[in-house]
């Protein structure tokens, strides 16, 4: 299986976002999109790890800023957008990374207000930023969105529903976005990045006792956004990506892959 080349193609003069760029996954997108060219805006709340990020950045030789916000609150969200066309330039790539995981347990034992938080923040997060940046897109005729999902999305998880329900939810949004945008010479994807070790997976009882083999290496992700961002992959904007596919094979597979509806969160029967 190939995997994309992250170096074969050039982001300069590229504005980028990756929300929940402060660590974890989010951090390795970012700076990998901006080892590519690209000016990076990176969000999260904790400022101190946006600090870093946009110092090891700047180590790399990249540009970068960064917004303390929670990606819950609009009109925090739409102020970062609009400074980010004002000091980098228009909004070429929206990666929506920022994403917890909720507590675990059955619905029954987990609280009502985390589980919603859960789709708050997954959810509601990534549309308040796609709203933001859309109109600058659609105004230009060009833009990229990347979704960070999850293999939680297309199967069911007991212990841990609301981020289940929120990832799912994230791919229909994913597929709706595409619907709209397809005229607009815009593209969007929602990808997952495979079971990674992060924070976020560290305090998750469910992967205590996972074997090293099932981690994913985090760089995958980054090299799939990349590979979505130089517009390779256009022809599957809607669709759902593992970074355990081979995306090369996907691309040469695009006829069949629209022709038969796969890749998509769909009802089969
Ligand atoms: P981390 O916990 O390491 O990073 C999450 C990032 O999102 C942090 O920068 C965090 O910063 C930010 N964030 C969380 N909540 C908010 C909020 N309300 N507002 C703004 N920023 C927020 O997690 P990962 O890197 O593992 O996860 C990144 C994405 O990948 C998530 O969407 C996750 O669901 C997805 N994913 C991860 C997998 C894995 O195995 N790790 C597997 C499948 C999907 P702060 O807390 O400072 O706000």
């Amino acid at each position: 299986m190939s995997k994309p080349e992250a170096e074969d193609s050039k982001l300069t003069g590229q504005v980028a976002i990756v929300t929940g760029g402060g660590r974890g996954i989010g951090r390795v997108i970012a700076q990998t999109l901006s080892r590519a060219g690209a000016k990076l805006a990176v969000t999260a709340r904790s400022r101190d790890q946006l600090d870093e990020t946009v110092h090891l950045i700047q180590q790399q030789g990249g540009q970068a800023i960064s917004f303390a916000l929670d990606v819950t609150d609009q009109l925090a969200v739409e102020q970062m957008v609009s400074e980010t066309a004002r000091q980098l330039g228009p909004v070429d790539l929206l990666v929506n990374n920022a994403g917890i995981a909720g507590e675990e347990g059955p619905v029954w034992e987990v609280t009502a207000a985390d589980w919603w938080q859960v789709l708050e923040v997954n959810l509601r997060g990534p549309f308040l930023c796609a709203r933001a940046v859309l109109p600058g897109m659609v105004a230009r005729q060009r833009g990229r969105i990347i979704n960070i999902a999850s293999n939680a999305g297309i199967r069911p998880s007991a212990g841990y529903s609301g981020y289940s329900v929120s990832k799912a939810a994230l791919l229909r949004l994913t597929d709706c976005l595409a619907e709209m945008t397809m005229t607009h010479g815009i593209s969007v994807f929602a990808i997952s990045p495979g079971l990674v070790r992060t924070a976020m997976t560290q305090d998750m009882p469910a992967w205590k006792d996972v074997p090293d083999s099932d981690w994913v290496p985090v760089e995958r992700a980054s090299e799939l956004c990349m590979f979505l961002a130089t517009g390779k992959a256009d022809r599957l904007s809607g669709r759902y990506l593992h970074v355990l596919d081979d995306i090369t094979e996907l691309v040469q597979r695009a006829d069949e892959i629209l022709a038969n509806d796969l890749y998509a969160l769909r009802l089969r029967k």
